[in-house]
């Protein structure tokens, strides 16, 4: 039954880790190692069956082979779940014991922060394998990702615009931002920078406050985002904003944020593909965090990031060039750009010299 399921979904490898003493029950999937590596983060989630809990590690984990092959990183796509509760079930033996699952798969999986897993709990993982990224900065780690998220997630968004209206000019241009946490803020910022309209929402009424005082932006109320009338819808809060009910009242020609999941369904993309709406396909938009945590490998460096997160730039305009190339929409362009890499690298005969493998360079271990 399970490698039934193996066979459909593409994985190479899953593990099932489990201790008793320190009340670990995990699983790590690594769907594709190709291209490197595997990379994703760790999760933490209540959940209600071991079988959800297989379910999203296999869904998760092949969501990242697709991400980093379009991020052009050569890093393959893994992912892992502890099934617990954050809120309680927390300890530093569970974590150290996930970490030496971790070590056991000598870099074909490295792992990272994910829903109900901080800094601090990386720093259990970190003390028991180096294949771990995201660890705090005075490791040599790469810190908090949003401000780089935000950054790549304007990349994707001039692409779009250069798609759309055929120029870049954020000041021209009139947006719609649903969220204001740690990306959505900054990326307020940075199109207010640039002297563009923005209308923004958030549950939280400080920050829509903050983005009203600090950054000049109009505040709308939760549900009314979707009827604001803007150029650019821009979801930087949770998924499946994109629905039935929504999309008949998003006014947007161009959907760009960096929420993940953002269609409910394929079928919200085809739809939008009709209406001449362009999306930029999440993953790609929003790939600056993993980008960032991935140059912790060879050894972080914020300039490197930088340039990095401008290639956000190329990887969404090729998206596009392929949604047009094949006649598809953009969610199935970006599919297939990632399908073309991993099979053209793939089929490269010349021997390799191991360069792929991870070096962690410049990380210091211990406390
Ligand atoms: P966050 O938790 O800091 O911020 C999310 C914000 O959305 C919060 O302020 C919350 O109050 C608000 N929100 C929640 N539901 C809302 C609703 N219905 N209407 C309006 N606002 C609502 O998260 P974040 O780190 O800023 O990430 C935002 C999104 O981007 C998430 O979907 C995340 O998965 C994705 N993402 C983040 C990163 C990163 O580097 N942080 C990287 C890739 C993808």
């Amino acid at each position: 039954m399970i490698f039934e399921t193996l066979a459909n979904t593409g994985h190479e490898q899953v593990v099932f880790c489990h201790s008793k003493d320190a009340g670990l029950k995990a699983i790590i999937a690594i769907h594709n190692s190709v291209l490197g590596p595997a990379l994703g983060g760790l999760r933490m989630w209540p959940y209600k069956s071991e079988e959800e809990a297989l379910n999203d590690v296999l869904r998760l984990s092949r969501g990242m082979t697709y991400k980093n092959a379009v991020a052009g990183l050569n890093l393959g796509g893994g992912k892992a779940v502890i099934i617990g509760d954050p809120s309680k079930d927390k300890s530093e033996a569970l974590f150290r014991a996930f970490g030496r699952f971790v070590n056991t798969l000598s870099g074909r999986y490295i792992t990272a922060e994910d829903v109900g897993i901080d800094v601090n709990d990386m720093e259990y993982v970190f003390r028991e394998t180096e294949f771990v990224t995201g660890v705090h900065q005075v490791h040599g780690g790469s810190g908090d990702p949003s401000p780089f998220t935000a950054f790549g997630t304007l990349q994707g968004l001039m692409a779009a615009l250069n798609h759309q209206y055929g120029n870049e000019e954020i000041g021209k241009r009139s947006f719609a931002v649903q969220g204001l946490g740690h990306v959505g803020m900054e990326f307020v910022k940075l199109l207010r920078e640039q002297g563009a309209k923005v209308f923004v929402t958030d549950i939280h009424k400080d920050r829509v406050q903050s983005a009203v005082d600090e950054h000049g932006c109009t505040a709308v109320g939760l549900d009314e985002i979707y009827d604001v009338d803007a150029d650019v819808y821009s979801p930087c809060a949770l998924g499946g904003t994109l629905n039935t009910k929504t999309i008949d009242r998003i006014k947007a020609k161009i959907i760009c944020g960096a929420a993940n999941n953002q269609l409910a369904d394929d079928s919200i993309g085809d739809e939008l593909n009709k209406r001449g709406v362009l999306y930029a396909p999440d993953y790609a938009v929003n790939a600056g965090g993993v980008m960032n945590v991935s140059l912790e490998i060879d050894g972080y460096n914020r300039e490197r990031a930088m340039r990095m997160m401008r290639t956000i730039y190329y990887n969404v305009g090729r998206i596009f060039q392929i949604a047009k190339r094949d006649g598809i929409p953009s969610y199935k362009a970006a599919d297939r750009m990632a399908e073309e890499r991993i099979s053209a690298i793939g089929k490269i005969k010349l021997p390799s010299m191991g360069n792929n493998g991870p070096r962690f360079l410049g990380r210091m271990r211990g406390q």
